[in-house]
């Protein structure tokens, strides 16, 4: 069973054209099935998408043209026998000359395969960053299906939180949390989850393992699921039974970072000032040698998606931006702590999507 993706509106079309006068080319060819969903409502496996100033071709194979009929909007919908004998066929017959591509959703192998059928009738442009900014401003739709999305995460949790004590393994907790998710209605998981606790608390990947949890441990879980297509994810830190003060200083400290973080959210923000603000402080507490990744990153049709939110973006926090804060602390041999929400940016501040508390809590 598939859910439809949030309704394609005009503006997403729109943006293309507006690269089409910016970047003086006849057509834009999407090869990359995430920004076909976004651009045309596809939410099969193949297929590929030509837009032009006045026309929206969608092209797929035998398998999803009934598929195709009832989630498309396009002004044509063809189907395929060999993909880029179609993409090439219907180039000729339109007569464009300069095609821009997204260069990061094809592989070099093709898109040799490509240009040798085109010959020189096409100039192939390489698209790149010009196209990551594309799905960066959510619309209303999207915020819902986000929304609904952290919604299911906050029920799962806690559904499944009086099953979490000692003795139950990372892997029975991600298992639960699984099913959980997809009896209330997710979709796929966002990710393998992380459930990393004890020492593997220091691995800020540690996907859940056969590890038993034990009295004494904090336990890291990172999860997520998706609604018509769009992600949750959030992460948790919590104590079963009682945790020395070490732990319970770097978790207090990562808290501060990521509420100093989010208080701080706004359209008009350098994302790389917003990394640092968090990066800073658990720097002026001694750890800034155990916060190794980036704040966060953009959320949305992908779970990783525009802006990264870096000390290396140039990016700009504007509204409609869905971003996530996931500052953490990792000590090797000793165990970590990572906090994470997911928020959207307002003009003023932030809506937090996420909503299981993050506040210190233990459990027996
Ligand atoms: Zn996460
Ligand atoms: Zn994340």
């Amino acid at each position: 069973m598939y859910v439809a993706g949030a309704r394609v509106t005009r503006q997403r079309i729109n943006n293309i054209r507006t690269l089409l006068v910016s970047e003086n080319l006849d057509a834009v060819l999407i090869f990359g099935l995430t920004n076909i969903r976004y651009l045309c409502g596809f939410t099969g496996t193949d297929g590929v998408l030509l837009i032009s100033a006045d026309e929206i071709i969608f092209l797929t194979d035998a398998r999803y043209t009934e598929q195709a009929r009832d989630e498309v909007t396009a002004t044509c919908i063809d189907c395929y026998k060999n993909k880029l004998k179609g993409v090439e066929e219907n180039l000729a017959s339109r007569h464009f000359i300069n095609v821009g591509f997204d260069a990061a959703s094809i592989s070099v192998a093709l898109f040799d395969e490509l240009s040798s059928l085109t010959g020189d009738k096409i100039n192939w442009i390489q698209l790149g960053t010009q196209l990551d900014p594309l799905r960066g401003l959510k619309e209303q739709s999207e915020l819902d299906y986000l929304k609904a999305a952290a919604t299911l995460n906050h029920q799962a949790f806690d559904t499944i939180l009086p099953r979490i004590k000692a003795g139950i393994t990372e892997r029975e907790i991600a298992l639960e949390l699984e099913f959980s998710l997809k009896r209330l209605g997710g979709e796929e998981n966002s990710f393998d989850f992380i459930v990393a606790s004890g020492v593997r608390g220091a691995l800020p990947h540690g996907v859940a393992s056969d590890k038993v949890i034990h009295s004494g441990e904090l336990v890291t879980i990172d999860f997520g699921t998706r609604v018509a297509g769009y992600h949750s994810d959030e992460t948790v830190t919590f104590a079963v039974g009682n945790v020395d003060g070490n732990l319970r200083q770097i978790f207090d400290i990562v808290l501060e970072a990521h509420d100093s973080a989010l208080s701080m959210v706004q359209a008009g923000l350098a994302v790389c000032d917003l990394d640092a603000i968090a990066r800073n402080y658990i720097a002026s507490k001694g750890y800034g040698g155990y916060f190794g990744h980036s704040l966060g990153h953009g959320v949305g049709l992908n779970v990783h998606e525009y802006p990264t939110v870096s000390s290396r973006s140039d990016a700009i926090l504007s509204e409609g931006m869905v971003i996530t804060i996931e500052p953490g602390i990792y000590l090797p041999e000793i165990g970590g702590v990572r906090i994470e929400d997911t928020v959207a940016v307002t003009a003023h501040g932030c809506e937090v999507l996420t909503s299981i508390p993050k506040q210190f809590r233990q459990l027996d």
